[in-house]
């Protein structure tokens, strides 16, 4: 496979002046990453600071609904809230090991800026996080907690003010200040070599789960099953499982409202191939080649590309995409908040609402493993407007 290629997806598309800092960033993770050195102490953040391992929780009431053995992969208790601090603590920590002073991040419902921000705090780093504008008022309570952590929140007012006019910015920054800064990416996207980096980062999702399973199924999951935003979790959770032929790989898109037409988040199911952010991949896009707005429920699942590694799997059939609608993903909210005790992510109730909505494609008697990719506590005020509108809570 062509350096930095899933397949026809990945690359550099980039301008001359962005390659010398991905260059270096390819050699400290070859020279850096690997080290014993680096690997002990990176695993002693994740354990001791973030919370790592993370359980994996049956699920009781929904298993015998649906007719599989249904375990949730807990993501949603390590620290700053989801998976992204298992790639923040790493990136922050190579940055350290590469000499940089001072982090560079973009953020678009505010989550990877906290999770950013909070790994600078803790490594001793400075932060900058480019977010829209709109997001900037739209996200109040996580530019409070940036700002408390220690980061600098710049807004941006160029394009649609949201999360892909953060990205450009961001490497605009990048190219300027490469000296002292790495630019912290949020997701399995990008230019090379960051899909790869970040997956690598967030493989210990899937590498704990496999583990799990063995020792107390033993078996592997019939099943894994991920939202897909830039597609950070999925990745981490399907890559060690690619290999293994008797394990299913479900992505999960957000199709928004559902109707005809409508803006979403789902560019390996309604999208086309084209370059974006770096990277060429599956993109919404009008007839034109422009790039079109995405809309989804979920904040962070709302990004109209996606990392090439799932373009790719998705190509070739290694993984089925499927995708969830804003109303579905707000029934598996309320079904494992009243079903099972826990208040999921909005993001991972995409994941979970697909589950809940194709009972024909499960793996009858099978065990499914859904990542629970986050917590919900950050969505209360979207799930109190919705629920409180459709008059379901009073
Ligand atoms: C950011 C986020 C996502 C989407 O990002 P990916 O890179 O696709 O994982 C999913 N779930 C939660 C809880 C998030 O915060």
């Amino acid at each position: 496979m062509k350096k930095g290629y899933f397949g026809e997806f990945g690359g550099q598309f980039v301008p001359e002046l962005l390659m010398p800092p991905l260059r270096e960033l390819e050699a400290a993770m070859r020279d850096i990453l690997p080290s014993d050195k680096f690997q002990a102490e990176l695993d002693d953040l994740l354990r001791n600071f973030a919370g790592r391992e993370t359980p994996l929780t049956a699920c009781p009431t929904l298993s015998a609904e649906l007719g599989v053995h249904l375990w949730l992969k807990r993501e949603d208790l390590l620290h700053t809230g989801a998976h992204k601090v298992n790639n923040t603590l790493g990136q922050a920590l190579l940055a350290k090991y590469m000499g940089k002073t001072a982090l560079v991040a973009e953020t678009g419902a505010g989550q990877h800026g906290v999770a950013t921000a909070a790994a600078a705090a803790r490594l001793g780093l400075e932060c900058v996080v480019y977010m829209g504008a709109t997001d900037v008022v739209r996200q109040a309570p996580n530019v409070m907690r940036m700002k408390l952590l220690g980061a600098k929140v710049l807004p941006v007012q160029s394009g649609t003010k949201t999360l892909k006019d953060a990205i450009n910015e961001a490497l605009r920054y990048w190219i300027a200040q490469q000296d002292s800064t790495h630019y912290c990416f949020g997701t399995a996207a990008g230019p090379h070599p960051f899909p790869t980096l970040v997956r690598d980062l967030q493989c210990v999702i899937g590498r704990e789960t496999r583990a799990q399973m063995l020792e107390r199924v033993g078996q592997l999951p019939d099943m894994v099953v991920a939202c897909v935003g830039g597609g950070s979790n999925a990745i981490g959770m399907f890559h060690p499982f690619v290999d293994d032929a008797s394990v299913r790989i479900v992505g999960v898109e957000a199709a928004g409202t559902g109707e005809p037409g409508c803006y979403n988040s789902a560019p390996i199911n309604l999208g086309r191939p084209g370059v974006l952010h770096g990277q060429m991949t599956m993109l919404l896009q009008d007839a034109d080649g422009q790039i079109e707005p995405s809309h989804s429920v979920s904040a962070g699942l709302d990004y109209p590309g996606v990392g090439p590694e799932h373009a790719h799997l998705g190509a070739i059939g290694r993984a089925v995409y499927g995708m969830a609608t804003d109303s579905q993903a707000l029934e598996a909210f309320q079904a494992l908040t009243r079903r099972e005790g826990i208040i999921p992510a909005l993001e991972s109730s995409h994941a979970l609402a697909w589950v809940l909505n194709n009972r024909d494609k499960l793996p009858a008697g099978g065990h499914v493993v859904v990542n629970l990719s986050g917590r919900g506590d950050k969505d209360m005020e979207i799930v109190r407007e919705v629920l409180f509108r459709e008059g379901e809570l009073a």
